[in-house]
């Protein structure tokens, strides 16, 4: 089983965080602004509690944008490397979406499922035995409940 908390910090280290609380799923999302922010196809966000998460080294930067389901998020990220941390909701919605690969540890990483598949790149074709949705999705339950089922941080 994973212990917690969970550690992990942006490319120079100027940002430490800790996840104190299990997460609640994995997957990937293959929305444009996530093409954009990690330059790659998708991104993995692993979503935490927002109380269960905090920053134990360094002042993140915070930049806004509208998602493409049209809700204004934000990101933090690092004032000297520039790296992306983990995302949010303006207002609050009382979940975070830390970025997987930031984490000191992604042994246990396996994500869920792929969301917003209708602007996937060709590139990486996404696995056939994990959830897809084609925006998203309006009720995370399955996700939460595949994510519950790995175990990785107990019942
Ligand atoms: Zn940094
Ligand atoms: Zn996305």
């Amino acid at each position: 089983m994973v212990q917690l908390p969970l550690g992990g910090g942006c490319q120079c280290g100027g940002l430490r965080y800790e996840i104190r609380q299990p997460p609640l799923m994995v997957y990937n999302c293959h929305c444009t602004n996530c093409q954009k922010i990690g330059g790659g196809a998708f991104s993995t966000p692993v979503t935490v509690f927002e109380v269960g998460f905090a920053f134990t080294k360094g002042e993140p930067q915070t930049f806004e944008w509208t998602s493409d389901a049209g809700n204004r998020r934000f990101g933090w990220y690092c004032r000297d490397c520039g790296i992306r941390i983990a995302h949010g909701q303006i207002p609050s919605n009382g979940v975070l979406s830390v970025r997987a690969g930031t984490l000191d540890d992604t042994s246990w990483v396996e994500p869920v499922g792929d969301i917003w598949l209708r602007s996937a790149q060709p590139w990486v074709p996404p696995s056939a035995d994990r959830l897809r949705a084609e925006q998203g999705p309006p009720d995370y339950t399955p996700y939460i409940e595949r994510f519950l089922a790995q175990g990785r941080f107990g019942g």
